[in-house]
């Protein structure tokens, strides 16, 4: 059920809770890596019989992705991670439909990967619509819906969100923005839900999903992007012809077969994994509940692996480094925004203090009940120690 990871070297084992960020790869996923770079390294380009036994690996592994997310396996086209996914979606898309309208919409709460690549479209032309969240950090599908005109070619919302946890509804959401525009496309970051929560592509009427390897127990460098049949995408590169011309380049062979394995493990061990993580969720909002130093920040419909929270008075990279001091690792904001203010919080309308002092802690299966008890003690210690300094 948990993923096989190597002895850590130190006496005391890290309590390691920023999953969300990116997890240690599986041993398991390491060795067939090793396998495919040392072993199986042929070109699946090449015509002898090395290229055909790659070109199979990664036939396999688009299998295994499909079958973890729900599409078909001729639906998956792998990337260098969640970012290039995210921006092959959205530019590829606008760029496809620039002739048919020109609008965008999107939430304020989407990863930076997909804002950043909505603001290249807005310096393009492109007229860019984003949604605040509702208070609790999820959007509001009838207000989302409401932003989609005639002129809409593109709508994006992710399914987890990366900093709190929020669920949004991307079932109603996508359901109801093709209601009112049959042609827009729908794209949803998928990065957070992959293998955490309960989804199945070919049941939400989305046409576009980001996925990331690094936050599966695979290595940070390979994602896929699953594109449904019929949806037409313009390349961001230029090249071969593999993966049908739309993402060209040799394939990353062994990173590709990595994260398939991480997602048919992810598959076989998913209720286990998900029960492991529910018992956790409960664990540590009841001992917040129970710390008057703490407040939660996650809504109540969230993924049970990320939990934010506030020790109000205490910047959060002060905490951060005083947890780091008793190995614990945890995040503030989100790994990708580095020190910068979550504009997550913020646009749920959190007020500054409770933003200023906010922690994601992320969970993977080999967290115990046992490793958050220590974490609420050092968040403690660390409330009334760094408030007196
Ligand atoms: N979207 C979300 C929601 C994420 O959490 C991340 C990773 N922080 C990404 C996209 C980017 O993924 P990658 O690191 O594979 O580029």
């Amino acid at each position: 059920m948990q993923p096989s990871r190597a002895a850590p070297k130190e006496a005391a084992r890290p309590i390691y809770l920023d999953n969300a960020a990116t997890t240690c790869t599986d041993g398991r996923v390491a060795s067939l890596i090793h396998e495919m770079l040392c072993e199986e390294y042929g070109n699946p380009s090449s015509l002898h019989n090395m290229g055909l036994r790659a070109e199979r690996r990664v036939a396999a592994a688009r299998r295994q992705v499909a079958s973890l997310a729900g599409c078909r396996e001729e639906e998956v086209y792998f990337t260098s991670g969640a970012t290039e996914a995210n921006n092959l979606a959205l530019i590829g898309a606008a760029r496809a439909k620039a002739r048919r309208g020109r609008r965008i919409v999107t939430s304020q709460i989407e990863h930076a990967s997909v804002l950043s690549a909505l603001d290249s479209l807005a310096a393009d032309g492109f007229d860019i619509v984003k949604i605040p969240p509702r208070s609790d950090g999820t959007v509001d599908p009838e207000a989302f819906a409401e932003a989609v005109d005639e002129g809409t070619v593109l709508a994006s919302c992710m399914l987890v969100n990366n900093e709190t946890g929020a669920l949004c509804d991307v079932a109603d959401i996508a359901g109801r923005c093709k209601a009112k525009n049959p042609q827009l496309l729908f794209h949803c970051d998928g990065v957070q839900a992959l293998g955490k929560v309960p989804f199945s592509f070919k049941k939400l009427p989305v046409d576009l999903m980001s996925f990331s390897g690094h936050k599966l127990f695979a290595p940070k460098g390979i994602g896929a992007l699953v594109v449904k049949k019929g949806a037409r995408l313009l390349p961001l590169l230029y090249g071969g012809k593999q993966q049908g011309g739309l993402r060209p380049g040799t394939e990353n062979t062994a990173y590709i077969a990595g994260m398939g394995l991480a997602c048919e493990l992810a598959r076989q061990e998913f209720s286990a994994r998900l029960a492991q993580m529910e018992r956790l969720h409960d664990h540590l909002l009841k001992k917040i509940a129970e710390t008057p130093q703490l407040c939660s920040n996650s809504p109540l419909k969230c993924a049970p692996n990320i939990v934010n929270l506030s020790v109000p008075g205490i910047r959060s990279e002060t905490m951060l480094h005083f947890l780091e001091g008793r190995g614990i690792y945890v995040s503030s904001a989100s790994a990708c925004t580095k020190g910068a203010k979550s504009h997550v919080l913020a646009a749920m309308g959190l007020p500054d203090r409770l933003v200023d002092s906010a922690l994601r802690l992320s969970f993977s299966p080999d967290i115990t009940e046992e490793d958050l008890d220590l974490t609420i003690a050092a968040l403690c210690e660390g409330a009334s120690s760094l408030a007196r300094a």
